[in-house]
């Protein structure tokens, strides 16, 4: 028995396995946490402070900005999103997530606010009518092959500040970027299964 403890207490390292959390106002929140515990990270859903304060790192997802934001503020969560982004939690947003993460915002509804915290002026529904959505390839630095880009009525990047690398572009157009613990694409990583971009974000949740 004793040999057993032994055998058993050789130094090792197991990585913790990170707690995420996925906005879960409104949008494709399923999708996301069906991606994050396909890389082994133990996702859940976020509706209430408390449950923000269980997490690592948030995605928000892809749905309408507009809806999340008036939702945010009913179920009194706004505030300590913008405290726990402050404070440096990692954060990734997907389409509406991305201008929930942006500190400014055009063609915004009347009062419109955000999270912030990501320096980048937005631009919803930016790729207009003609490819209201539309699917692609992109290649996104840091990753050695192309990955698929689902965009649905989706915003751009129309500025960004000194701190925000530019991780892909679209019609000249910055669709995926990074502000230190902060990652935001325009298209929708959660619906294709491939998985690439959520373990970007989980290798910045782990300090990378
Ligand atoms: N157009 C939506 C908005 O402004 C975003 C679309 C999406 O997330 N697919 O919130």
């Amino acid at each position: 028995m004793r040999d057993a403890v032994i055998a058993h207490s050789r130094p090792h390292y197991t990585p913790p396995v990170p707690t995420i959390g996925v906005l879960a106002l409104q949008g494709d929140v399923r999708e996301h946490l069906t991606a994050l515990t396909g890389l082994g990270a133990r996702a859940i859903a976020v509706r209430r402070p408390a449950e923000l304060d269980a997490c690592d790192g948030l995605v928000l997802p892809g749905g309408e900005s507009t809806t999340m934001w008036r939702l945010a503020r009913i179920f009194d969560l706004l505030d300590p999103l913008r405290e726990r982004v402050r404070e440096g939690m990692p954060a990734f947003g997907t389409c509406a997530g991305m201008i929930l993460l942006a500190d400014r915002v055009l063609d915004a509804v009347a009062g419109q606010e955000t999270v912030g915290g990501l320096d980048v002026t937005v631009r919803r529904n930016a790729f207009g009518r003609q490819v209201d959505s539309f699917e692609t390839e992109l290649k996104v630095t840091g990753l050695p092959d192309p990955v698929p880009a689902v965009f649905i009525r989706a915003p751009w990047v129309e500025e960004a500040g000194p701190e925000v690398e530019v991780l892909a572009t679209a019609m000249d157009h910055p669709v995926a970027v990074r502000q230190g613990p902060l990652l935001a694409t325009s298209f929708h990583p959660e619906v294709d299964g491939d998985g690439r971009i959520h373990r970007l974000f989980l290798d910045v949740v782990a300090g990378g």
